[in-house]
């Protein structure tokens, strides 16, 4: 019985890789530095699979940026702006087009799917010119075989990476990106020809974009594909993993009728609906790798239910031809529970990170071929139990508020122009009001005091001290910008959501427990185990010390309950809208905190309700449901006078935007700089609900500093669309991840954009 990982996180169990990303980019080491740190990491991995007995071992699915990339630059599809003059793509080339460089922007970044991983965006026009670009695929399959593993290599597949491409500009509406599919074929077949001459016997095309509701000419062109590659494959074992949901029926059946694939992949873990398409009929002589184990979560598998539903498939496909599997790649999920020194043990033993998941999956393997290991399974059972039956984990007067809510209306009493009207009063606010998101850069000292006082080695009021300090400089610097609606910075969060489950009960926190983000940008999730609930106010203090030092409105600043549900590992022992009501009702008493504080704008961030949205159509309006009914939750209480906002990093909305305007939010600040203007359309909508609107004027995930005539040019063509008097300027995500050396002169440019044009008005 075989095992197989879709696969593995790339960051390292010490975030080893961002460092040397970081390093690199900062001009503190060579390239070679940075290559020697990644080709440790990749051995470290291939061993580790290869030790605990993994058969089907995934190689390139390591990346120094993000896979999606990665197969742009096999492609040699890289957009004109950024020089290229063909050759292997180098760094210089990969990494402009990921990050921008000093003259040209990134490209575009959107999220994978319904995770916090981002990927960047092919942007193909008619007249790119495919050619076989990097040769990292085969590169990466030698490296692993030169050192005794041999490896599938993992490639995007050729219909998903079109389907997730987006076309070039100018050709925005009249292109077909599928056309381009004999030219994408081409140098897949290269590709192809590389890896079997290297000694490759199996080889995985990643085509998630089978489970979504896709179009039957979508679908055909799976066929159309696969048909054209069935030659280039032969004497070859394929591969086409699917992942993230199950596969609807019209897909399946695209699916195991290809030619030239031997293997299907599926997510047996959200996609337990492919179970039933299985038993159904499963194509003679063809291997299921069936994802049993969950490569999105944290929670140790259940073996022994894992176990019965193997053994079920097993009587479909025959026993040689099951494969146990992830559910999807293990890049969603931590690293390694090893490092793990502060979770305590009970907790701990409900857990399995990407390094215990390949020793579950292979486990797995082993009881179905009859070597059951039953000292292990009996130390899994014994920590299920114990993980239902933990007095830890259940609050029943949590459970009762929130299941009280569920099926009522909660809403504020006043409609948005009359909310906003009483506000402006209060707030006397110019038009165009300026104002930041809410993260001011994090400096190095700025994190090392941080540090320090966790480990006890500052007092409480040396902490304090140094945060209020910070607060003040940030709060001085927008008063000297001129900006109109402050913020406080976030100098005493680590992470948006890290700082809200670390005060609130039902929470458990990793050191180590790191997943990819988008580059070299990683999130720590917390861990939420047991029913939620606020002992004391979270943020009341912070924010009134920053209101304390200006006259100018002072937001609160605040995690949205679905952000803190999307963005934490959750129970998987609940439905998901459940623990999200039990946040809802925790911020909720925080608003209200802060209120009585004194505090009239509140902004509760709502950054990840987009990303959450399940893949397929049918789930979608009872998950929106839930999560606008949540974020109403957390405001329905405050006066007309209190300012909410919500902030969502989206780069497309067009769907959803009824329910965001359902979240009747009084100003609603969005992403937009990175995604070209296309959501000024979806604006529209918003101008007939009222609310303020705030698209960002510019991209924060750049080092560039956006000159003002260009701001000020965005600025006009949203007011093209955009009433004047609901418009509002800012960046379009917090300043985090910034220098101050950016974020001085990009205010500056974006305050003084705001101006230009309020004189022009
Ligand atoms: N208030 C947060 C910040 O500015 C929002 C971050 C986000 O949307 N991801 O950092
Ligand atoms: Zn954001």
């Amino acid at each position: 019985m075989a095992s197989h990982i879709v696969g593995y996180p790339r960051m390292g169990p010490k975030r080893e890789l961002k460092f040397a990303l970081e390093s690199f980019w900062d001009g503190k080491s060579s390239a070679e530095d940075l290559q020697k740190v990644a080709a440790d990491l990749r051995a470290s991995i291939w061993k580790q699979m290869a030790n605990a007995g993994i058969k089907y071992i995934p190689s390139n699915t390591f990346s120094y940026y993000d896979q999606v990339l990665d197969a742009t630059a096999t492609l040699g599809a890289v957009p004109q702006r950024y020089g290229w003059t063909g050759g292997e793509i180098g760094f210089d080339t990969y990494f402009s087009m990921a990050r921008g460089n000093a003259t040209v922007p990134a490209m575009e970044m959107t999220k994978w799917f319904d995770t916090n991983y981002h990927f960047i965006v092919p942007e193909l026009g008619p007249d790119v010119n495919f050619t076989y670009s990097s040769h990292k695929a085969v590169d990466e399959y030698k490296e692993a075989k030169a050192l005794g593993v041999d490896t599938v290599p993992v490639l995007v597949g050729p219909v998903t990476y079109l389907l997730l491409s987006k076309p070039a500009k100018g050709v925005e509406k009249t292109f077909n990106l599928l056309s381009l599919l004999p030219k994408v074929l081409a140098v897949y077949k290269e590709v192809i020809a590389d890896l079997k001459a290297a000694g490759a016997s199996w080889i995985q095309f990643d085509e998630p974009t089978l489970v979504l509701d896709l179009e039957s000419h979508k679908l055909q062109a799976f066929t159309d594909a696969y048909a054209e590659l069935a030659p280039a494959l032969s004497g070859l074992n394929v591969l086409i993993e699917t992942y993230f949901a199950d596969v609807p029926a019209a897909a399946y059946k695209t699916l195991t009728s290809l030619n030239g694939v031997t293997a299907y992949g599926f997510d047996l873990v959200r996609g337990t609906k492919t179970l039933d398409l299985i038993k159904g009929g499963f194509p003679s002589g063809k291997y299921l790798f069936a994802g049993v184990v969950d490569g999105r979560n944290i929670w140790a598998n259940d073996l022994a239910s894992s176990l019965a539903t193997l053994q079920g498939l097993e009587g479909i496909v025959g026993k040689d031809n099951l494969v146990v599997s992830t559910s999807s790649s293990l890049l969603h999920t931590a690293v390694d529970l090893v490092n793990e020194t502060k979770l305590d043990d009970e907790i701990k033993s409900w857990l399995a990170f990407a390094a215990q998941k390949i020793v579950e999956v292979n486990a797995l393997a082993k009881a179905l071929s009859g070597n059951k290991d039953e000292a292990f399974f009996s130390a899994n059972a014994a920590a299920q139990a114990s993980r239902k039956s933990s007095p830890r984990v259940t609050n029943e007067a949590v459970q009762k508020a929130a299941a009280a809510l569920k099926g009522s209306d909660h809403r504020r009493a006043t409609n948005v122009s009359a909310r906003l009207d009483a506000q402006q009063k209060k707030l006397n606010l110019p038009i165009l009001p300026t104002t930041t998101i809410g993260s001011f850069p994090q400096t190095v000292e700025l994190r090392r005091v941080r540090r320090e006082f966790k480990a006890n080695k500052i007092s409480e009021e040396e902490y304090v001290k140094s945060i209020k300090e910070e607060i003040h400089k940030v709060v001085q610097l927008q008063e000297e910008l001129d900006i109109d609606v402050l913020v406080h910075g976030e100098p005493e969060r680590n992470d948006m959501v890290e700082y809200f489950g670390e005060q609130l009960s039902g929470f458990a926190f990793t050191v180590n427990g790191w997943v990819q983000s988008y580059g070299s940008r990683c999130v720590k999730p917390p861990i939420i185990y047991g029913d939620v609930s606020r002992p004391k106010p979270m943020t009341v203090f912070w924010s009134s010390v920053a209101q304390s030092f200006t006259k100018r409105p002072m937001k609160g600043m605040l995690t949205g309950p679905v952000t803190i549900l999307n963005w934490s590992f959750v129970r998987n022992d609940q439905p998901r809208s459940e623990t999200t009501y039990q946040i809802a009702l925790a911020i909720k008493d925080e608003v209200e905190d802060l209120e009585k504080a004194g505090i009239t704008v509140i902004q509760i961030d709502e950054a990840a309700l987009r990303e959450g949205l399940p893949l397929r159509k049918s789930e979608q309006a009872d998950y929106l449901d839930w999560a606008v009914h949540s974020f109403r939750i957390t405001n329905v209480g405050v006066q007309d006078t209190t300012q909410i906002h919500t902030h969502m990093c989206y780069s497309n909305f067009n769907d959803i935007i009824h329910s965001i305007i359902n979240m009747d939010a009084d100003v609603i600040t969005i992403e937009n700089s990175r995604s070209d203007e296309k959501l000024l359309s979806v604006f529209r909508e918003g101008v007939k609900y009222g609310a303020g609107i705030g698209p960002g004027v510019y991209d924060i995930h750049s080092p560039r500093i956006p000159p003002t005539e260009e701001i000020a040019d965005r600025i006009n063509k949203m007011l093209a669309v955009l009433e004047k008097n609901i418009l509002w300027v800012n960046p379009d995500c917090g300043l985090k991840t910034r220098k101050y050396t950016e974020v001085k002169p990009a205010l500056t440019n974006m305050v003084a954009a705001a101006k230009l044009i309020r004189n022009e008005l």
